[in-house]
Order: C-alpha cells, then sequence, then structure tokens
C-alpha cells in the first residue's frame, strides 16, 4: 500500500517499509507529475512487486504529493482513498491552492512557483467523509486513517499499532524544503492553510500512543518533537 509521500535527497530514513505499509521514496522531485517510472524502481529496489499493492492512500491535494497519482493508479491497478473535502482537486488535477497559506515570507515565491500547476485527474474510489476513523486492518495494516485538517481540509494522516504515524505535512523538520540535516529541529512546512485546525489535529494524533512520527519534508521525528511543535501552534 503506497501513501502519497515526498522525498528529497539523502532523506534516506525517511524510506521504510512496513508490514504492508509502504510510504513511498518518491524520488528526487516528490510525487510531482511524471514520478511514476521513479517510483516504480523504488518499488523495485525494496523488492515491492506491483502485485502487492492493493490501495494507494493520498494525504492531501498538494502536487508533490499526488502529481503522479493518475498515472501510478493506472500502472498498479488498485483503488485510491482520499478524504472528500481534498477530493474536488484530485478530481481534478488542480493542486488546492486555496490552502497554501505561506507560513514564511519566502515561501510567496514557492507558492508563484506552485501556484498555476495541474496534473492528471485521478478518481477516488474509497471517500472518507467528516472525522470517520478509516480501519486499514481489510488491507493488512494494524492502523488507521484519520482526518487531520489544517494543512489542508482533507489531510489524512496514518495511525499504525505499532507506535508509527505518518502525519505529512502537519509539520517539518530539518533545514531547506526538503529537511535535509539537522533534522531534529522542527518547523512549520512552507504552507498550512488554518492553525487552528491543525492544533486540534495534533491533539488528535497525540491521542494515540505513538513514537515514530513520518514527516513529508524532514523526519522522522519523536513524540517529544511533535509535542515541542505543537506546542508552538497554541
Ligand atoms: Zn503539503
Ligand atoms: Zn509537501
Amino acid at each position: 500500500m503506497p501513501t502519497s509521500s515526498f522525498h528529497c535527497p539523502n532523506g534516506h530514513d525517511q524510506l521504510f517499509s512496513y508490514k504492508g505499509l509502504h510510504p513511498l521514496h518518491f524520488g528526487r522531485y516528490g510525487c510531482v507529475p511524471n514520478s511514476e517510472a521513479n517510483i516504480m524502481h523504488q518499488l523495485n529496489e525494496l523488492r515491492i512487486a506491483k502485485e502487492q499493492i492493493n490501495l494507494m492512500i493520498l494525504t492531501h491535494a498538494h502536487i508533490d504529493h499526488f502529481g503522479s497519482a493518475a498515472r501510478l493508479k493506472e500502472i498498479l491497478n488498485v483503488p485510491v482513498l482520499a478524504h472528500r473535502l481534498d477530493e474536488p482537486y484530485f478530481r481534478t488535477g488542480q493542486p488546492d491552492t486555496t490552502t497554501m497559506k505561506p507560513t514564511k515570507p519566502i515561501w510567496n515565491l514557492l507558492r508563484k512557483n506552485l501556484i498555476n500547476k495541474k496534473t492528471l485527474p485521478v478518481s477516488i474510489d474509497i471517500v472518507m467523509k467528516a472525522d470517520q476513523v478509516y480501519s486499514l486492518y481489510p488491507w493488512g495494516v494494524d492502523g488507521v486513517v484519520i482526518h487531520t485538517p489544517g494543512h489542508t481540509k482533507g489531510s489524512l494522516s496514518i495511525i499504525l499499532e505499532n507506535g508509527e504515524a505518518i502525519i505529512m505535512d502537519m509539520m517539518a523538520s530539518g533545514i531547506l524544503l526538503c529537511g535535509i540535516m539537522l533534522r531534529s529541529r522542527v518547523k512549520h512546512t512552507p504552507f498550512h492553510d488554518d492553525f487552528k485546525a491543525l492544533r486540534d489535529s495534533f491533539t488528535k494524533v497525540l491521542s494515540y500512543p505513538g513514537d515514530r512520527y513520518y514527516l513529508g519534508h524532514g523526519g522522522p521525528v519523536n513524540r517529544k518533537k511533535v509535542i515541542e511543535y505543537s506546542e508552538r501552534l497554541s
């Protein structure tokens, strides 16, 4: 089961594979459009046959996290899961630019660069609604998908029973966009939609036990770092 992820050079410990759940190391440019060959290559390196993949989870509607989703869906022939609030953006291939509110003035430049980027539309087969908790047990993974809005309105996180969680762009760590080096240094991702919603989502994530949190940019970080970042939001 791949989840939409983002990878930057040297972010090797973001690459992990776990009992049927494979947050992907999407190559130098993340899951931007035209990354599918790179992603398939990485799956191959992980010795994951495409037949082993049965579900794709799109964590949110930013182009670095679903740019290649349509092509991947074709190649893998799997259903795709996403939240209803981000679904229109996946359906049109137009990323949710309304949520791209820069967390620092410098990210205005990045926003300008990304604002007109589009990708192929991808249809969503399993649509999570409101605060639904979606069990991954039927898919062979001990964990759940939960709604964690704030970064975008329909952001999803994956909470695993082994104490790991994928919280993607709820926070970032390290330096530069990719979070290379000093990865214990927590920080904002370039954009957040709604800080109050994000704070509530951290409360929700932290209500589950856990001590290893995978991020889209930087990470992974431990629980202490997640608390440190969430407290910064208050
Ligand atoms: Zn994002
Ligand atoms: Zn991102």
